[in-house]
């Protein structure tokens, strides 16, 4: 394993002949983070990890000081992958003081979901995204479908800034009651820890009624049976082909139903394809 801070070291390192992927992270790495690593194994080269909480994408400062942090174990984790080439940096190899978020315009796809309910944060996910891109140029870039507006977002703005990149959707991991893994999972309490195994048999349940049932009555059914579940409260629940609100070339028409709640103080999201 290779670990730099500085992005000018670590490309000093790279032999320019072998392919790179690139596996961006805001570390507390989980099963989900290293699955992206050995897909992005089993199609490059050579595998960058970034671990860095990106000031610019948290909306809530709250949030940003809570977000989870453990260098020690992440870097233990990865010791699994021999090669790996890990970037740690600290926001000024990546930031001028006092930057802020660049705006960019990805059209109506920016007011949905994620885009309306954390105002801010994709122009932030954009921002330390095009910086990576544009620093290690790599061949590939590996992104969850847990976040899967994240993910159209990143390709639209590799098309729209016409980098060369190849944008890698992976599955999402599950733990084994359903919950999708996330790095805010270790911060419920295991009272919390109950109500988020609900939110994948909510959406189960929309993929089983699915085809019975118009959206409307759906969704309405969702908020009555996210009100019996403990400190539980739904934020947003959407069925739609995510897709058609952006301007990416490659479609796959899929039509999936995303979720957003609060556990107590912890906000969650998750997605399946119907
Ligand atoms: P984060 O550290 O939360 O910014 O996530 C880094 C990358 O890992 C993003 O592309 C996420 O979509 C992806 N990711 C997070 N959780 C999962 C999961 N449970 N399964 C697959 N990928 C995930």
């Amino acid at each position: 394993m290779r670990v730099y801070s500085s992005h000018k070291e670590l490309l000093k390192s790279i032999k320019h002949k072998l392919s790179v992927g690139l596996v961006p992270t805001m570390g507390s790495l989980h099963e989900g983070h290293l699955s992206l690593i050995e897909k992005a194994y089993s199609e490059n080269d050579e595998v960058i990890v970034s671990i860095y909480v990106n000031p610019t994408q948290f909306n809530d400062k709250e949030d940003l000081k809570k977000y989870p942090r453990n260098i020690k174990e992440d870097l233990k984790k990865l010791n699994r992958f021999e090669n790996v080439i890990v970037y740690t940096p600290e926001n000024n190899d990546l930031y001028q003081k006092n930057e802020s978020s660049k705006q960019y315009d990805f059209g109506s796809f920016t007011n949905l979901m994620e885009g309306k309910h954390r105002p801010g944060h994709f122009d932030g996910v954009a921002t330390i995204i095009e910086k990576l891109f544009k620093i290690f140029n790599p061949d590939n870039a590996y992104f969850g479908e847990k976040d899967f507006q994240q993910l159209l977002l990143i390709k639209t703005l590799t098309e729209q800034l016409d980098i060369n990149t190849n944008v890698v959707g992976c599955d999402t991991i599950r733990e084994p009651d359903g919950l999708a893994m996330s790095s805010r999972n270790k911060l419920m309490s295991d009272k919390e820890r109950k109500s988020a195994k609900e939110i994948i048999k909510l959406l189960l349940w929309a993929k089983e009624v699915y085809s019975k049932f118009d959206f409307v009555q759906i969704r309405d059914e969702i908020k009555n049976r996210s009100k019996l579940i403990d400190s539980f409260k739904l934020e947003y629940f959407e069925i739609m082909n995510l897709e058609e609100f952006s301007s990416i070339s490659k479609k796959n028409n899929e039509i999936r139903a995303f979720i957003a709640c609060r556990i107590g103080n912890i906000r969650l999201i998750d997605n399946i394809k119907l």
